[in-house]
């Protein structure tokens, strides 16, 4: 893919922030399940956070394709720490960028720009997974402000967030047409975040529960038209995705690099192990898995960034990306042998890590359901 050379040159700096910083952290984020306050404040420092925010507002301004060049460098290293940056400058941002008016977008960018404030996406309740469309949580119109009642679950950065952008039914006899979206801030009167989850992988990335009790949001804070919420998050999930597939990438190639290095070294039965033709056909078929991944996010991107809808390229390549990715690290616990279920060897953190990617920002039977339901609308 044909990147600009600021973007080329972006994705060397936060390279060498992994290699120099992130990587030798990585350790400790796993067995405390929080990040380092320093990383955080040596992120900022960067601009990580503002990465997708307009220049006007502070940020970087990245568009979808170096978007999706950073989470590849992020799926090299410590997945929590990705998840943070990745959630912040993807579907939790995405909501304000694309329907904030001026002043929402003037009060709330370019401090998240900053990383001051910290944003989170909360759409999946405990009735509504996969099937967003069952929402309960309502916002009903008192005296000037927005009254909000209902819960969310499994919300990603909640612990960290100051800044929530939140789904809700404002007017149920509309269906789908009738959810709208709200930004609500930590400390809106009623609004409360529940304590962390406990979870397989992605340690460091908090994800919690969310309650919201007769919770005031100013009127102002209804974010876009009314009965657009719904709409607005399968455009921010279509492009969340593509984005996830392209740290999936990311991931794939740490992987095959970790598994060639390894092949190399490991020695058994008189010959290194990358000699046998049973290592080698696992790494030919990583290999495959990657590139025939990589063609079809390069091909997402291609048709989001045409202006084209693009629900079908990203659904499939989330799909593809996501179920290959656990076919490949599969693979990379195979060729390491013992040493792959060991924690030392990082393996076994990614492959806890990579379980996630078919389930979050809708499930691969999900993704199978869009992919056939935009087959059958074609022909
Ligand atoms: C760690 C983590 C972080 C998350 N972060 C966020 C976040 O930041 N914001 C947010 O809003 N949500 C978040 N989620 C929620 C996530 O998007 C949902 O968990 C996911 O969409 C699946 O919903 P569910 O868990 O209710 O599973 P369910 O919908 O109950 O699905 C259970 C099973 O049934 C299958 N299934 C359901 N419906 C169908 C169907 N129609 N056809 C075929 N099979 C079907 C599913 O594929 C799955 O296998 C997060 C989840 C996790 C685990």
């Amino acid at each position: 893919m044909l990147l600009t050379p600021e973007v080329k040159q972006l994705c060397e700096e936060i390279r060498r922030f992994i290699r120099q910083e992130v990587d030798p952290r990585s350790r400790w984020i796993e067995e405390n399940d929080s990040i380092p306050p320093e990383l955080v404040a040596m992120a900022r420092e960067m601009g990580l956070f503002g990465l997708t925010i307009p220049e006007e507002y502070g940020g970087v301004g990245l568009d979808l394709a170096g978007k999706c060049a950073v989470e590849e460098e992020f799926g090299h290293t410590n997945y929590g720490f990705a998840t943070l940056i990745g959630n912040h400058t993807g579907i939790s941002t995405a909501g304000i960028v694309a329907l904030g008016n001026e002043a929402q977008k003037r009060k709330y960018l370019p401090r998240m720009a900053s990383g001051e404030w910290i944003g989170a996406f909360a759409l999946t309740e405990p009735q509504a997974g996969s099937d967003p469309a069952a929402l309960r949580a309502s916002a009903v119109k008192r005296g000037g402000r927005w009254v909000l009642n209902g819960e969310k679950i499994y919300i990603t950065n909640a612990g960290a967030a100051q800044v929530f952008t939140v789904m809700a039914v404002t007017d149920r006899a509309q269906g789908i047409k009738g959810i709208s979206a709200f930004i609500v801030e930590r400390g809106f009167p009623g609004f409360s975040i529940g304590r962390n989850e406990l979870k397989m992988g992605m340690h460091g990335s908090s994800t919690a529960p969310l309650a919201f009790t007769d919770c005031e949001v100013p009127e102002e804070n209804l974010l876009g038209p009314e009965g657009m919420g719904y709409m607005q998050a399968l455009k921010t999930l279509t492009a969340g995705r593509v984005t996830l597939s392209a740290r999936c990438l990311g991931m794939m190639d740490k992987l095959i690099e970790k598994c060639i290095d390894y092949a190399k070294v490991r020695e058994q039965g008189g010959r290194h192990i990358a000699d046998y033709q049973g290592i080698q056909w696992m790494l030919a078929d990583m290999a495959v898995a990657r590139d025939a991944s990589r063609l079809m996010v390069y091909r997402a991107i291609d048709t989001l960034t045409r202006g084209e809808r693009g629900t079908l390229e990203a659904s499939t390549a989330k799909l593809f990306a996501t179920e290959a990715l656990a076919r490949v690290v599969d693979c990379a616990v195979q060729i390491h042998g013992g040493m792959g279920y060991m924690r030392e060897a990082g393996i076994e953190t990614m492959y806890r890590d990579a379980r996630i990617t078919r389930i979050y920002e809708g499930t691969s039977e999900i993704q199978r359901n869009i992919i056939a339901r935009e087959l059958l609308k074609e022909n």
